[in-house]
């Protein structure tokens, strides 16, 4: 079986008549036909071909195809993918395809905000129930099993944002099929290239590949791979009657992404890991949360479960507000942005940015403390990223009226 950088650069293969070496883009909204017979077999899937691109389209096919290689690594047995137009579509093709009335879906409560308010807002007012459990304590869950009934899925998001908290996806899996019932794994933090949810038993693995499948921070899109080929068809027709395709150049230019994602996982993870220690032993940081640090509560999970810890760091300065907004403000190589998984290293900081419309109490309430920063690290060098925080934790010394 081909290893990982094997498989990312060689899977979902194109080949057509014009020889070109690498996928072109086909940006055609419609397909042709030679005669009436050719078009009525294309469409009765006699023959292989397209139609219209929200039915389906080479460079989605082909992107979908190589992330579900790489999701089935480990697993002998294929997956099916489609490419969806962004994360959110891939959570709303999952919810849209799989709820009826009646049904309960149960989410961990760290899931990304608009997956929370699907579940939370959405899905009730179609009449599907909601329940939520903590996803790092599997008692929780059990209360939560205990208490519903009709449970159609279990959703979880692992490491989960800010704090990196980790589900354990197969004893989840377990307790998922035990009640007949499938497991979702947001796989956006870890990518396949750390952690296979399928290989664990999860049924359907979904991504934003807005963040490091593409990596570059070109496109949003998302991505849905399902183990089963009957929730794949399932899926597909979802996908093509409320349009959620994703168009041909977003899927092209996560195709290109794809081929480096070993390499930019490995300098990602190797450059959090330093950072990680750094900030550990710096005296204006409190907690660090980063799953491979030996302090971090669920570490042991963690080398169980995944390849390596990722590229995602959040961390608590003792300065609190004001310390978050000095540090961002005297740093030159971490770009301020949302978003997380590109090549370069972004910084965030939820009370003043994401988050600074809520009262302090609410974002208590969510995890997310005044000095908390979340860090993306990116593929530059280790020694810039940390001599550059170096350098703004000094500021930080400083009155503030010399800052
Ligand atoms: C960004 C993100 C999403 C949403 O994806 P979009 O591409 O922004 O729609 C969902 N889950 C996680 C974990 C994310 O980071």
């Amino acid at each position: 079986m081909p290893g990982p950088s094997t498989t990312a650069v060689h899977a979902g293969h194109w080949q057509d008549d014009s020889r070109a070496h690498t996928m072109p883009i086909f940006q055609s909204s419609t397909f042709t036909y030679d005669n009436v017979e050719h078009g009525q077999a294309i469409w009765r899937g006699d023959t292989p071909g397209y139609i219209y691109s929200r039915v389906g389209n080479p460079n989605a096919d082909v992107t979908a195809s190589a992330i579900a290689a790489l999701e089935t690594m480990n697993l002998d047995q294929p997956a099916f993918g489609l490419m969806t137009a962004s994360g959110m579509a891939a959570v709303s093709l999952i919810t849209l395809s799989l709820l009826k009335k009646d049904d309960t879906i149960l989410s961990q409560h760290s899931v990304y905000s608009s997956t929370n308010t699907i579940f939370r807002e959405h899905m009730p007012s179609l009449g599907v129930n909601a329940d939520f459990f903590d996803g790092h304590d599997l008692d929780s869950l059990d209360a939560a099993l205990a208490r519903n009934s009709n449970i159609r899925f279990i959703f979880i998001e692992t490491p989960a944002n800010p704090t990196m908290m980790l589900s354990d996806i197969e004893a989840i899996a377990k307790r998922a099929h035990a009640i007949g019932a499938l497991l979702v794994v947001d796989n956006t933090f870890a990518t396949p290239i750390l952690q296979q949810p399928l290989a664990l038993g999860a049924d359907i693995v979904m991504h934003s590949t807005t963040k490091y499948l593409t990596g570059h921070g070109t496109v949003v899109g998302g991505a849905v791979i399902a183990r089963d080929a009957g929730l794949h068809d399932l899926f597909s027709k979802t996908l093509r009657t409320y349009g959620l395709n994703a168009g041909p150049m977003d899927a092209w230019l996560t195709y290109n992404g794809l081929k480096t994602l070993t390499l930019r996982m490995r300098q990602h993870c190797e450059n959090a890991c330093q950072i990680a220690h750094f900030l550990e032993d710096h005296p204006a940081v409190g907690e660090v949360y980063y799953p491979g640090l030996a302090s971090f509560p669920q570490h042991e999970l963690a080398t169980r479960q995944m390849n390596a810890y990722g590229g995602m760091i959040a961390f608590e300065l003792k300065g609190g507000y004001d310390a978050g907004v000095a540090l961002l403000n005297n740093l030159n190589f971490y770009t301020l942005a949302v978003s997380l998984g590109t090549v370069d290293s972004l910084i965030q900081h939820p009370a003043s940015m994401t988050h600074f419309h809520l009262p302090p109490a609410v974002r208590q309430e969510m995890g997310i403390s005044d000095g908390l920063v979340r860090i993306s690290v990116g593929i530059e060098d280790a020694v810039d990223l940390i001599e550059d925080l170096e350098h703004a934790f000094e500021v930080l010394e400083m009155p503030a009226n010399l800052r």
